[in-house]
């Protein structure tokens, strides 16, 4: 994949896994994508390894560990910001990214060497966007598929029901291969995507069947039982997807919410 240079930032996490991967796309006109966190040693190391070639910086959504690193070089730079605003409020916003072109479903970058299609993936954010690369059906998915862990999605910007629907969405492009915010190259994307769904949908099904167990839970102890197969340090992360997968359930009809107790309906 000689079109594709990644570079992983220092910020390895909880949330980051071994750190934000930041990509460069071209050989002569390069897009530079996800440019990361403010850090001065991952933005030295990006302008060098690009070598004055970057045109452009493409978020796929404005998580800190994803676009703080794009007002800083685009100013040393001088070249333009692409990407979307969150539609409401989010907890972890950069506020510093704003674009100055706003990206849309559909929208095609073109340049003499690469095209890059963008999708509208919302779910995680509800400003997320993902980049096809046309020339290697390879497609850039920021933090809507990761490798090695799953995805947080926290409300009230992350949206469960957003999230499915923009899985289900990329089975009508044609893509051979993933290219992850987090994480390494993936290949039979179909599979994975199809595995994440399952994955998602056993969750809301065991949310549900532990309703039934205990009749009615807060949001911690429900958190405690729908991941009792996952270590308690992590539970502080998984609180923000039962609390999607729960909004999900009342908006359809299954749960409903009283003074913080949900309940089976
Ligand atoms: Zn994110």
């Amino acid at each position: 994949m000689d079109l594709i240079k990644k570079i992983t930032a220092p910020n390895s996490g909880v949330f980051t896994g071994e750190g934000t991967n930041t990509y460069l796309i071209g050989k002569e006109d390069l897009t530079l994508v996800d440019p990361g966190p403010n850090i001065k040693e991952h933005i030295d190391k990006i302008i060098q390894v690009a070598q004055g070639k970057i045109q452009r910086i493409l978020v796929t959504h404005t998580h800190t560990d994803h676009s703080p690193a794009a007002l800083p070089i685009s100013k040393v730079l001088k070249v333009p910001m692409y990407g979307r605003l969150v539609d409401g409020e989010s907890s972890w916003e950069d506020e510093t990214f704003i674009p100055d072109v706003v990206l849309n479903d559909g929208d095609l970058i073109e340049t003499n060497e690469y095209t890059l299609e963008v999708i509208h993936t919302p779910g995680h954010a509800s400003n997320h966007l993902c980049f096809l690369i046309k020339e290697l059906n390879c497609l850039l998915t920021g933090d809507h598929i990761m490798e090695g862990s799953t995805v947080v999605i926290g409300p009230p910007d992350g949206s469960m029901q957003d999230y499915l629907e923009s899985l289900d969405k990329l089975h009508s492009y044609k893509i051979d291969s993933l290219a992850p915010g987090h994480g390494n190259y993936m290949h039979e994307p179909k599979k994975i995507i199809e595995s994440i769904t399952r994955h998602r949908l056993s969750r809301e099904n065991k949310v549900i069947r532990r309703l039934e167990e205990v009749y009615s839970s807060d949001l911690e102890k429900l958190t405690s039982l729908v991941y009792d197969d996952v270590s308690p340090q992590l539970h502080i992360i998984a609180k923000f997807s039962l609390e999607a997968h729960l909004i999900k359930l009342i908006k359809e009809g299954v749960v409903k919410e009283d003074n913080g107790i949900f309940s089976r309906i």
